[in-house]
Formats: C-alpha cells, sequence, structure tokens
C-alpha cells in the first residue's frame, strides 16, 4: 500500500486529507512542521509528499528545495491558501510535481496523487490493487469504469468517489461526514442533504439493496 506523508499544519485540513487518503487505500504519516518534514522526505520510506507552503519553523518550499537538494526523487505535491502565480512557478523550479489551491476537493487531491503514483504503481506490479471488485460489481481506478457483471455503467466523477468509499469500507457504517468530506470537500456545508441526494442517484444506477440506509448514522455497503 502507498504510503503517503502529509505535511499541513492546520489541524482540520491534516484530518481531511488522513481520512480521505486512508479510505481510499492509501498509509498516511503526519507532521505540522517542515523541520520535522525534512529528514522523514529524504529516507526513502514514502511514495509521495503532500507538502502545504506555509509551515511553521520552515516552510514547504525550503522543505522542498532541501529535500530535492539531496536527491530525493519523491513525488511532491504543493498545497497552498494563494493562487499566487508567483507561487506556482517558484514551487515547480523547485522540484514540486503538481500543485493544488486550497480550498480543494478531495477528489481533485486523489486525482493528482494517483496520478503521480501511476508509474511507481505500475513498477511494482501492484496494477491488480488498481481495480476494486465486489459481488458482480467492478470499479476500475485507471479509466473511472464502472461494471456490474461487465455491463458498463455510467457515473459521474462525484458518484465514482462515492462508490469507491463504499467498497473500500464494506460492512461499515459510512458517515455522512466522512462521505462529505472525500466527495466535496472539508469547506463544504455540514447542512447540505447533498450526501443523501447522491446516495439516491447510485442506488438508481447499481440496485437499491446495495446501500443501506443505518438511521442517524449513515450508510452500509452490503
Ligand atoms: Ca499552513
Amino acid at each position: 500500500m502507498p504510503h503517503i506523508l502529509i505535511v499541513e499544519d492546520e489541524p482540520r485540513i491534516a484530518a481531511f486529507l488522513e481520512k480521505g487518503l486512508q479510505s481510499s487505500g492509501f498509509v498516511t504519516t503526519t507532521v505540522s512542521d517542515g523541520a520535522q518534514a525534512v529528514p522523514m522526505a529524504i529516507d526513502g520510506n514514502f511514495d509521495l509528499i503532500v507538502l502545504d507552503l506555509g509551515l511553521p519553523k520552515k516552510d514547504g518550499l525550503m522543505v522542498l528545495e532541501e529535500i530535492r537538494g539531496q536527491g530525493a526523487q519523491i513525488p511532491v505535491l504543493i498545497l497552498t491558501a494563494r493562487d499566487d502565480i508567483q507561487d506556482k512557478v517558484t514551487g515547480f523550479e523547485s522540484g514540486a510535481d503538481d500543485y493544488l489551491t486550497k480550498p480543494f476537493r478531495f477528489e481533485e487531491l486523489l486525482v493528482r496523487v494517483r496520478a503521480r503514483l501511476r508509474p511507481a504503481m505500475a513498477a511494482s506490479a501492484q496494477a491488480n490493487d488498481l481495480t476494486l471488485r465486489q459481488g458482480n460489481i467492478s470499479l476500475d481506478l485507471r479509466t473511472h469504469k464502472v461494471k456490474i457483471d461487465d455491463r458498463p455503467i455510467e457515473l459521474s466523477a462525484r458518484e465514482f468517489t462515492m462508490l469507491e468509499v463504499f467498497m473500500r469500507n464494506p460492512g461499515q457504517v459510512v458517515s455522512r461526514e466522512q462521505l462529505l468530506n472525500s466527495v466535496w470537500g472539508y469547506d463544504y456545508d455540514p447542512g447540505s442533504n447533498v450526501v443523501d441526494v447522491y446516495v439516491g442517484y447510485l442506488r438508481k444506477k447499481i440496485g437499491s439493496s446495495a446501500i443501506e440506509t443505518v438511521r442517524g448514522m449513515g450508510y452500509r455497503w452490503r
């Protein structure tokens, strides 16, 4: 399982990243300042780094310059609160592989993380891990194609991500909050009924018995 180093000092965003990445099948380790991140980033135990730019002790760009300076080739995805073109240019010049401006949806991050990990994953012959199968449903994480009994099903990007969260947590109650975080992002209004609406869409496409409502708690994949 790919191991991701999260370098983020804002607890709410760190928790959002951890939850989302873990429920998408990654192992995560989080540190909240730049000084701690450098030795961890170069020791070779991680497959990718999600690096916030505004960090205590040592900012993200310094972290990036140091780890590249030491020859570490690990993919780095930068997060920044500022949609500043100069930040972006400096980030790429310092050796970032990709860039995401806050606020972002988890889905956007996941696409970038997977794109960066793909060569490494293919090389380690874990290609089978990129297809999730349960019962008669298969979900291909590379092509975003879903099939039921070899019959293709058309899902929107959000429906796909929601189905993936369910399939990674079979038999477990998945809360509305967890779905909101994974599919919509941490800035989404928690009072919204958008999760229920999308569960309705998914049930229509894959069969109503697949997702059970657990009153007061959320949903369970069967
Ligand atoms: Ca920060």
